[in-house]
C-alpha cells in the first residue's frame, strides 16, 4: 500500500493546493493531508475549518480517482507524523525558487531524522503556481476577486469571515 503525506496549513485550502492533491493522488493509494495545527502562525481559521474545507474539496476528487484521501490534523515532528500515518513519502508543492531554498533544507534534515521517508515535489498547473494562502487572504482582505483562486465555498468563507471577525 503506497502511502504519501502531504503537510501544509491550508489557511485556507487553495486551487494551488487542490491541484497538487490531485496530482499526488495518482501515484499513491491513500493520500494524507496532514494540516499543521500551527497556533504561533494565527491562521484565519480554525484547525476545525481548515479540515471541513479540505474534506469538501477533497469530496469531489474521492469520486473521480480511487484514492483515499484522509485528513490528519498534526502537531508534531513532520517526520514523526510521516511514520504515526504510515506514510513512506512526504509530497511538497513546489512553485517558485523562494519554495526552493527552504524546502532543500527541509528535506536534508528530515533525512537526517529518519532517511527512510523519502520527500517528493510537485509543481501546479502554471495557471495555479503563483497561488498562495497568504496572498489569497491579502486579496480578500481588500476587496479583490479571489474566485480564480480558491473553489466558490472557500471564497464565501473567506468573505464571512473578513465581515465577522472571530
Ligand atoms: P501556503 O504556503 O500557500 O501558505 P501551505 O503552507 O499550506 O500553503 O503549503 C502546503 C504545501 O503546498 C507546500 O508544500 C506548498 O509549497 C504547497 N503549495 C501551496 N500553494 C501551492 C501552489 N500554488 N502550487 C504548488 N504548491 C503549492
Amino acid at each position: 500500500m503506497r502511502v504519501a503525506l502531504y503537510p501544509g496549513t491550508f489557511d485556507p485550502i487553495t486551487l494551488g493546493h487542490a491541484d497538487i492533491i490531485r496530482r499526488a493522488c495518482l501515484m499513491v493509494d491513500r493520500l494524507v493531508i496532514g494540516v499543521a495545527i500551527n497556533r504561533d502562525k494565527g491562521p484565519l481559521f480554525s484547525l476545525e475549518e481548515r479540515v471541513t474545507m479540505i474534506k469538501t474539496d477533497c469530496a469531489k476528487l474521492t469520486e473521480q480517482l480511487d484514492t483515499e484521501i484522509v485528513v490528519h490534523p498534526f502537531e508534531n515532528l513532520l517526520i514523526d507524523c510521516a511514520q504515526d500515518v504510515g506514510a513512506q513519502t512526504i509530497v511538497r508543492g513546489l512553485r517558485a525558487v523562494a519554495d526552493f531554498e527552504y524546502e532543500y533544507q527541509m528535506v536534508g534534515m528530515n533525512r537526517m531524522l529518519n532517511e527512510d521517508v523519502e520527500t517528493v515535489f510537485l509543481m501546479a498547473d502554471a495557471k495555479y503556481q503563483p497561488i498562495a494562502s497568504k496572498l489569497v487572504k491579502e486579496i480578500a482582505r481588500l476587496g479583490g476577486d479571489v474566485s480564480k483562486f480558491v473553489t466558490p465555498e472557500v471564497r464565501r468563507a473567506l468573505l464571512e469571515r473578513l465581515q465577522h471577525p472571530s
